[in-house]
């Protein structure tokens, strides 16, 4: 394919040109917010400048144009990820489309002794609301542990789907150790077993190409601010059996067909999950955000981040007494570490000082840095728009708040 000119993508980004204590920014957090493109800042602003109005609810040319702003991001959604729109809800994330799924389809299946399989690398939001199902029927949620190297060992998976489990929980790619987890493989596996899937593709969907009809699950959660795309959005993929099975999660205006106190008639998938008045703006700039990305390529953006992923290990292994977390085979450019006598949050409060931006802490992962017997860690998270430079800096500044705290 055609070469992707990085500077010129870099440029794309305003927020990247400021400075931070003085010192030009080094953003590694995209694993917990990325960055915005100028297309994505402008959508949102021209649809507040000249479109603006409620979805559905009015037959003006502003309605009809809201209306068509926010479809167009559904049907956007629906190609980036390889799936029907109109099995495609959109809601305010990740956190809200596991909740759905919780509520609407597993609250009224699970009971006494059925088992919720999860593993120990999911982020809270893929094992809370599961714990919260549990307790309401009785189920259990069993946890399966990662190896050493942050990888789940399939066969301890598979021997882990007993009889009693109906859900399998997994993440496509782990927030902490960067694991891409073969969910097409594991999703087959849980399927032959008569196992519903839950994927949680918030880490995945911005680094690589994913075709959600090739894995093969019953639903796949996604989250808009990591794909640089406006902060509360996000998309719910579901099989249309489960979708038209599913009693509504959230009762309100746009999710029925018909309200009466003898009985409300709910509107079809996906819009009997979508009540109220959406983030019809925030939608209209992950369109934008949907056509920056395909623009770029997904592709083209997996091999970047690949590249700099390799940089940005290597570097670490060569700085010396610093201690990776997670060196699993098939890893996205999330970099977990811990440095010898040095404590997490010390170590990202010097690093802001340089103007390094990287997380410090549990990452929204408790039982998984329990598992590895740490208290927390920094994490540097790429993204295709960071450059070689500024993981050298990166690390120079590491270098150096170290001795500090030495
Ligand atoms: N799952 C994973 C793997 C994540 O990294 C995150 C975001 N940190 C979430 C779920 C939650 O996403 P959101 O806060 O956008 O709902």
């Amino acid at each position: 394919g055609a070469r992707v000119d990085w500077a010129r993508v870099r440029a794309d980004f305003p927020l990247l040109r400021r400075t931070v204590h003085g010192k030009p920014l080094v953003y590694l957090d995209s694993a917990n917010t990325g960055q915005k493109p100028a297309p994505v800042i402008e959508a949102v602003d021209a649809f507040y400048r000249r479109h603006n109005a409620n979805v559905s609810r009015a037959v003006h040319a502003l309605g009809t144009e809201a209306t068509e702003a926010y479809e167009a991001a559904r049907t956007a959604l629906a190609g980036l990820v390889n799936v029907r729109g109109d099995e495609l809800v959109l809601c305010s994330g990740t956190t809200f489309a596991i909740n759905l799924v919780a509520y609407s389809w597993a609250l009224p299946r699970l009971k006494a002794g059925d088992v919720i399989l999860v593993t120990r690398m999911e982020h809270h939001a893929n094992i809370v609301p599961w714990q919260l199902v549990a307790e309401r029927t009785g189920a259990v949620v069993r946890p399966v542990d990662p190896t050493p190297d942050g990888a789940l060992d399939l066969d301890t998976l598979y021997r882990a789907m007993t009889p009693e489990v109906k859900l399998l929980a997994v993440t496509h790619v782990s927030n902490v150790l960067g694991t891409v987890n073969p969910v097409r493989e594991i999703c087959r596996e849980a399927r032959r077993r008569g196992i519903a899937t839950v994927v949680d593709g918030s880490q995945a969907v911005p680094h690589m190409t994913v075709d959600v009809a090739a894995i093969g699950c019953d639903f796949y959660a996604f989250t808009g601010h990591k794909m640089c795309g406006p902060t509360g959005t996000g998309a719910l993929w579901g099989r249309r059996e489960h979708l038209q099975a599913m009693p509504p999660f959230l009762g309100g205006g746009e999710m029925i067909r018909e309200v009466s106190f003898d009985g409300t008639v709910f509107n079809d998938p996906p819009h009997r999950f979508e009540a109220g008045t959406p983030n019809i703006a925030g939608f209209a700039g992950l369109r934008a955000a949907v056509d920056y990305l395909q623009g770029v390529g997904m592709d083209a953006i997996h091999a970047r981040e690949a590249e700099l992923l390799a940089h940005l290990t290597d570097a670490l292994d060569a700085a010396g007494g610093v201690r990776i977390l997670g060196r699993a085979p098939e890893k996205a450019a999330v970099v977990s570490f811990l440095v010898d006598g040095a404590h997490a949050h010390d170590l990202a409060t010097l690093l802001d000082l340089e103007g390094v931006a990287v997380r410090s802490g549990q990452h929204c992962a408790h039982p998984l840095l329990q598992f590895y017997g740490v208290a927390a860690t920094c994490r540097a998270s790429v993204a295709f728009y960071n450059t070689h430079e500024e993981i050298d800096a990166f690390v120079a500044a590491l270098q150096k708040v170290r001795r500090l705290l030495a």
